[in-house]
């Protein structure tokens, strides 16, 4: 049986659509919202507001969003008594950019995430993270402004894949005898077994996308981050093919790092991407103890993962934190935190990150005016002292303002 609709598409809007490889967005575009579970609903309201101030003001109100719900989640739950409607998926599809808050992934148990089920089923295989300073937030480190980086973490393979067999099961029992029969191998018949694909296809997509944004961003350097040392055939296979997409497809605009120091006695041509790789340990301490030195990370998916939220907290942490998945065309913006429900409909925390998120969203669409004014106004905000608590309590002299009051302020910072 069909499923019944429950979207509301509103009539003001026009649709996004995709020519000659190329987004082309009307001045009244649809964009479907999921709002997210836990504080999804008060950092949702808060970034919707804030996103139409900015529009408004950069456009003269010659453009609008006509922003669509979409459901998933708790809300879908109640709604269509499923956690990720189909219709949620197509809707994604059909209208192409989305923003999205936080959903609940119970930790065990037979719930897959939905985060990742939607990345994967709408093929998102970019997570991409800028992270970067708003001056006068509170940080661990001395220099925090010293960190401007770009994470493009790929989004769809490696040991997120979802290919699991539980301790114990027939399959898990079925694979481990196979394996130590056939290419023997002594894993221990108690062990939990998870597969860690990485293909080339995969991580030249990513890679590709990490260049290609470094070009166009005017960024000097995208470095391959990479356990290859160790897991040679997956990392370090991630890494040589990285080399081989740079090599091959952007000949003449990127140089490697021996090339740098050979050629050029270290110092980069302008309009030359440098490219270069680390391992993943010694990612994490440099980009504490040498953060100015990096500015594209292209990563799999589990080293991107942890690599981000490290970075965010580095300047200030995950209030601030914005993200997109990004496939060939599509791209849902998202909050790069969880639902944090003990603060749920309690107007208090911060919205900051879905509301980059949604910045990131403007400049996707080509909306850079509108973009700059949000992040502008964001940093004249925290100037001023007027903080959700999450900054307050690291910053001296603040005050502090729920969500709504904080998104007011940005507003009037405009
Ligand atoms: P979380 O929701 O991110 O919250 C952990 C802590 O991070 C919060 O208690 C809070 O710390 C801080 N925090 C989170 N959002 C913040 C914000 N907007 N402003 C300021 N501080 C913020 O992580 P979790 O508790 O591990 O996960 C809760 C649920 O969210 C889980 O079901 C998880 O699976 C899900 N999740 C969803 C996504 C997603 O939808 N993309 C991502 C991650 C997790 P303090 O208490 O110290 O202030």
């Amino acid at each position: 049986m069909a499923q019944k609709s429950h979207i509301k598409v509103p009539a003001s809007g026009q649709r996004i659509k995709v020519k000659n490889k190329k987004l082309v967005v009307p001045d009244n575009p649809i964009i479907p919202f999921i709002e997210g579970d836990g504080i999804g609903p008060d950092i949702s309201k808060a970034a919707l507001r804030v996103l139409d101030a900015a529009v408004k003001k950069a456009f003269n109100s010659k453009k609008k969003i006509a922003w669509m719900e979409i459901y998933a989640g708790e809300k879908a739950k109640k709604i269509y008594n499923e956690w990720l409607p189909d219709e949620t998926i197509k809707a994604i599809k059909k209208y192409v950019v989305a923003l999205k808050g936080p959903l609940t992934t119970p930790v065990g148990g037979g719930f897959r995430s939905l985060n990742v089920t939607l990345r994967q089923v709408l093929d998102l295989y970019a997570c991409v993270r800028p992270v970067r300073y708003f001056e006068g937030v509170g940080s661990p480190v001395k220099h925090p402004e010293k960190l401007d980086v770009v994470i493009f973490r790929e989004n769809i393979e490696d040991v997120y894949a979802g290919i699991e067999w539980k301790m114990g099961s027939a399959d898990a029992k079925k694979v481990i005898g196979w394996l130590n029969k056939n290419m023997k191998t002594s894993i221990r018949l108690d062990s939990g077994l998870g597969v860690k694909p990485i293909s080339v296809f995969g991580t030249k997509r990513l890679v590709r996308k990490a260049i290609q944004y470094a070009i166009e961003k005017n960024r000097t350097t995208v470095t391959l981050v990479h356990k290859g040392n160790i897991m040679k055939y997956t990392e370090g296979a991630f890494r040589d093919w990285g080399y081989a997409v740079a090599k091959k497809e952007f000949a003449g605009k990127v140089i490697s790092e021996k090339e740098l120091w050979d050629k050029y006695n270290g110092k980069r041509p302008k309009n030359k991407i440098v490219i270069n790789d680390r391992i993943a340990d010694s990612m994490f301490q440099q980009v504490l103890s040498r953060p100015d030195e990096y500015d594209i990370l292209a990563t799999p998916n589990l080293n991107g993962d942890y690599l981000s939220d490290a970075c965010a907290a580095q300047v200030g942490g995950l209030g601030l934190a914005p993200g997109g998945n990004i496939g060939n065309y599509i791209g849902l913006f998202e909050a790069t935190h969880g639902t944090a429900p003990k603060y749920a409909n309690k107007d208090v925390i911060n919205p900051g990150s879905v509301i980059l998120s949604g910045a990131m969203m403007l400049d996707y669409l080509g909306w850079k005016k509108a973009a700059r004014l949000v992040e502008k106004a964001i940093q004249t905000t925290i100037s001023q002292k007027t903080v959700t608590y999450d900054l307050e309590r690291q910053m001296k002299g603040a005050t502090k303002v729920g969500t709504s009051e904080f998104a007011s302020k940005i507003i009037a910072n405009m």
